[in-house]
C-alpha cells in the first residue's frame, strides 16, 4: 500500500517553499515546533521571516517565480 502511495507521488509536481518577503526557496522547516504539538514552523533563511505557511510552487515554475523579484 506504501509503495503505491510513493508511485503516486512521482508522478505529481513537486512543490517547494517560497518566501513571501523575499522569494527566496531557501526555507528551514523547524520541526522541534511540531514535537511540541504546534503547528511546524518554517523560517526563511534568507530574510528570517517565520510563519506557519508559506507558500508553494510547483518546482518547474520557481525560476519564473524569482524572476518576478
Ligand atoms: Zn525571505
Amino acid at each position: 500500500m506504501e509503495q503505491d502511495k510513493d508511485r503516486d507521488k512521482d508522478k505529481q509536481e513537486k512543490y517547494v517553499k517560497v518566501c513571501p518577503k523575499c522569494n527566496s526557496i531557501d526555507i528551514n522547516i523547524d520541526l522541534k515546533m511540531a514535537w511540541l504539538g504546534e503547528a511546524s514552523t518554517s523560517k526563511c533563511n534568507e530574510c528570517g521571516y517565520t510563519n506557519t505557511f508559506f507558500p508553494e510552487v510547483e518546482v518547474s515554475r520557481v525560476k519564473d517565480f524569482m524572476k518576478k523579484k
